[in-house]
C-alpha cells in the first residue's frame, strides 16, 4: 500500500462532511481538514504496520488491594471489544500486525505470581515488556467504565514516557459518554493530554476507516466518529456516524488474542461464577447490540444508539464452538443488554445449543427484560445451559416504573417470577434501585413488598447514581436535586452496571453508622428519604430480602445454589460481613450437617471488633453460639409480619 501525502488530497465538490470546529479562531472547514492532515502527517511517519490495542487495569494502584486480587475478588473480563476490532483489522488489513494487551489481566496475573508485587513497578514492567519495546506504530486504548478513568490516564502517561513519538488514541463507552457533555468532554481531553485521537461509539467501522486514511487509502474527509487534537491544540471532530449494521456484526472476536484460557485463573467474570467449579474457564460473548427499552437512568443507548441490532444465531453458535473446542471454555456470560430481545431467535439459539450439546453453561449477569421471561423461552434456556440471570425490575411502585420508563409493570415482574421459580436450575436474581427523584418511603416499601412476593433467589440493590448524559440526570440537574459534580462520577457507565452504584457485594463504611432494622418504622411514609435514610433502607432490604429469607428456603437445589453463593460472599467477596458468615454457616449446616469451626472463629473476631455488628446481631436474634451448637432459629419473616400488622402500609400484597 502506498502512502499518499494527506496534504495533496483535494477537497471534493460533494456536500461538506459534518466537521465541527471546536476552536473559535478556526474559520473554515478547509482549514480544519488541513490541520487534521498536518496532524496525521506529523503523527504517522509511515503506514501502520504494528498496532497495539490496550485495555487499562480496572483501577489505579491507589485502589488496588493485592489480597483481594489473590483471592480472585476482582473481575477479569476479556478485552472483548478490542478483540472485535482486531478481528476486523485482520480481515481488512492482513499486513498489519495487531496485538491486544489486557493490562487488567496482566496486573492480576502479576499480583498472583509475584510475591514482591508492587502495582506501579509491575505496570511499568508489563508496559515495557509487552508494548514499548515492540516498536508499535500506534497504540489505541479502550475504557468502558468511568471508574477506570484515572487508570486510563495513568497508563497513557506511562506510555508517553516510554514512547515519546508514538501516537495514542482512546475509545470505548467512557470516552463516548464523556463526549456527550461539554464539561465531561473538557475533563477528558484535559486529563488525557498525551492522546490525540478520540474514537466514539462502536468502533469497528470507523476505526477501519481511520486506518484507511492513515495508510493512504482514503481521504481525511471520510473520517467518522473521531475527534482529533490538531497541531494548534484545537479539537476537530468528525461527527459522521459509522455504526456497524446488522451485516457487520456477524463477526467472531479474536479470542486467540484475549488470554481466553487464563482469565478465570486470576479473577471472575459475571455474577454466577460461584456456581461453577473453581477451575472452570469463563469467557464472554456478545449477541445482540443495544436495548429495546429507554430507561431514564441508563446510558446504554448513548453508546449503542436506540433499538437492537441482532447478530445471526449461526454466527453466535460458531463463536460458542470456537470457545468450547479451541479454548476449553466451560461457561460464558452474555454481554448483551437485551439478550432475549427476539423470542423466535432466542428459541432457535437454545434449540441449537441443546442439539449441539456443547457442554457449556451460561448466564445473563447484565440482566434480561422481564417481559421476555415466558414459559417456553425459560424452559428452553434452562435446558440449553442457563444457570443464572438477573431481571431488571428496579422498583415495585407503578408511578416510579412509569417515570423511569422501565419496560414492565408490577404484573409483568410477578408473572416473570412465577415462571422463573419453576426453573430451579436457574439462579434468578433481581436488580432493585432506590432513591429515584420524589420516591417516598411508601413507594420503596412497595418495592420491598413486590420483591418479597416475587420470591426469587437474590436481589442486587443499588442507590441511584444519576449519570451525566442520561435523562434522569438532566431532569434532576434542572430541578436542582443534584449539582454538576463530574469529578464524583466514577461509577459503572457501560453495559455492565448501567449507572448503578451497586452495593450487592460491598458494605460501605458509612453503614457502620446505620440503624437499619427499623428503617421503615416511625416514618412518615409519604416523606422522601434523605441520603442517610436511603443507606438505612438499603441495609434493611439487603438483610430482609436476601439473608433473612434463607431461613425459609426448603428446596434442595436452591439451598445448594445459595450455599455456593454464600461461600463466595463470606470467603471471597465480603469476608468481614457478619451476615454472610452467619448464613454461610446456616446453609452449611443444611448441606453438610456440621459447621466449620473457622466460620465461628471468623464471626467472633468480627463481632468482637464491632459494637455495631454485635447490636445488629442481637436485634435479629442471631448469635455466634448458633454456629458452635449447630442450632439455628426457625426465622421470622419480618416483611410479611410487618405487612400483616400494618394494614395501612400501601403494599402490593394487599
Ligand atoms: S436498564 Fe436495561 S432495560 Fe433499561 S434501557 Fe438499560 S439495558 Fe435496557
Amino acid at each position: 500500500m502506498k502512502k499518499i501525502k494527506h496534504r495533496e488530497l483535494a477537497l471534493t465538490s460533494e456536500p461538506p462532511p459534518p466537521i465541527v470546529d471546536l476552536c473559535d479562531n478556526l474559520a473554515t472547514r478547509k482549514e480544519c481538514i488541513r490541520l487534521v492532515e498536518s496532524k496525521l502527517d506529523t503523527s504517522f511517519d509511515t503506514v501502520v504496520r504494528r498496532l497495539f490495542l490496550v485495555m487499562p487495569p480496572d483501577m489505579t494502584g491507589k485502589d488496588f488491594d493485592v489480597e483481594k486480587a489473590r483471592r480472585r475478588r476482582y473481575r477479569n473480563y476479556p478485552a472483548y471489544g478490542l478483540g472485535l476490532l482486531a478481528a476486523k483489522i485482520r480481515q481488512f488489513f492482513p499486513d498489519i500486525e495487531v496485538h491486544v494487551v489486557n493490562l487488567n489481566h496482566e496486573i492480576l496475573k502479576s499480583a498472583n505470581n509475584d510475591g514482591n508485587f508492587e502495582f506501579a513497578n509491575s505496570l511499568n514492567q508489563i508496559i515495557t515488556n509487552r508494548i514499548s519495546t515492540k516498536n508499535p506504530c500506534f497504540v489505541a486504548l479502550t475504557c468502558m467504565f468511568s471508574q477506570t478513568h484515572d487508570s486510563l490516564v495513568n497508563v497513557c502517561n506511562v506510555l508517553r514516557q516510554r514512547l515519546k513519538n508514538v501516537p495514542l488514541g482512546v475509545g470505548g463507552v467512557h470516552v463516548t459518554n464523556s463526549f456527550a457533555n461539554e464539561q465531561t468532554r473538557k475533563n477528558l481531553i484535559n486529563d488525557l493530554k498525551f492522546c490525540d485521537f478520540f474514537f466514539r461509539y462502536e468502533g469497528e467501522e470507523s476505526f477501519i476507516q481511520f486506518l484507511d486514511v492513515i495508510n493512504g487509502n482514503d481521504k481525511v474527509e471520510s473520517l467518522a466518529q473521531l475527534a482529533c487534537r490538531a497541531t494548534n491544540n484545537s479539537l476537530i471532530e468528525f461527527k459522521r456516524k459509522l455504526v456497524p449494521e446488522k451485516k457487520h456484526i456477524n463477526i467472531i472476536t479474536a479470542h486467540d488474542l484475549l488470554d481466553t484460557k487464563d482469565l478465570s485463573k486470576f479473577g471472575n467474570i459475571g455474577s454466577f461464577y460461584c456456581h461453577k467449579p473453581v477451575d472452570a474457564k469463563f469467557s464472554t460473548v456478545l449477541s445482540n447490540r443495544g436495548c429495546r427499552a429507554q430507561c431514564s437512568f441508563c446510558s446504554v443507548r448513548n453508546f449503542n444508539g436506540v433499538g437492537v441490532r441482532r447478530r445471526s444465531v449461526e454466527s453466535v453458535l460458531e463463536e460458542l464452538k470456537v470457545l468450547r473446542y479451541e479454548h476449553d471454555i466451560d461457561h460464558i456470560m452474555w454481554l448483551d443488554d437485551d439478550f432475549l430481545y427476539d423470542r423466535a431467535e432466542s428459541l432457535k439459539l437454545f434449540d441449537l445449543l441443546i442439539k449441539e450439546n456443547l457442554g457449556m453453561t451460561w448466564d445473563c449477569s447484565n440482566g434480561v427484560i422481564a417481559a421476555s421471561c415466558k414459559e417456553d423461552v425459560m424452559s428452553a434456556a434452562e435446558e440449553a445451559g442457563c444457570i443464572g440471570l438477573l431481571i431488571g425490575m428496579e422498583s415495585g411502585s407503578r408511578r416510579v416504573l412509569r417515570e423511569i420508563k422501565k419496560p414492565g409493570t408490577v404484573d409483568t415482574f410477578l408473572r416473570a417470577a412465577e415462571v422463573l421459580r419453576t426453573k430451579t436450575k436457574i439462579n434468578s436474581r433481581v436488580f432493585l434501585m432506590i432513591g429515584f427523584p420524589g420516591e417516598t418511603f411508601s413507594e420503596i416499601y412497595e418495592t420491598v413488598s413486590v420483591a418479597s412476593q416475587m420470591n426469587l433467589d437474590w436481589h442486587q440493590i443499588a442507590v441511584l447514581q444519576p449519570l451525566p448524559n442520561t435523562p434522569i440526570y438532566e431532569s434532576m440537574l434542572a430541578e436542582g436535586l443534584i449539582e454538576a459534580d463530574f469529578d464524583s462520577i466514577r461509577w459503572n457507565t457501560g453495559s455492565i452496571g448501567k449507572g448503578k452504584n451497586s452495593r450487592d457485594d460491598d458494605i460501605p463504611s458509612d453503614l457502620q453508622a446505620c440503624d437499619f432494622k427499623d428503617a421503615f418504622r416511625l416514618k412518615d411514609m409519604s416523606a422522601i428519604p434523605s441520603r442517610r435514610e436511603l443507606d438505612d433502607i438499603w441495609a434493611y432490604m439487603n438483610f430482609h430480602l436476601n439473608f433473612n429469607k434463607l431461613f425459609f428456603e426448603r428446596r434442595s437445589e436452591k439451598l445448594r445454589q445459595q450455599y455456593n453463593y454464600l461461600l463466595s460472599l463470606s470467603g471471597v467477596v465480603v469476608p468481614e460481613n457478619v451476615f454472610a458468615i452467619y448464613f454461610t454457616a446456616y446453609l452449611q449446616m443444611q448441606a453438610e450437617g456440621k459447621v466449620d469451626s473457622s466460620l465461628y472463629e471468623n464471626l467472633k473476631v468480627v463481632l468482637n471488633s464491632s459494637a455495631y455488628w454485635r447490636d445488629r446481631f442481637a436485634e435479629f436474634g442471631l448469635h455466634p453460639e448458633h454456629l458452635l451448637e449447630g442450632k439455628f432459629p426457625a426465622g421470622i419473616d419480618y416483611i410479611r409480619d410487618a405487612i400483616a400488622s400494618e394494614a395501612d402500609l400501601p403494599t402490593q400484597l394487599e
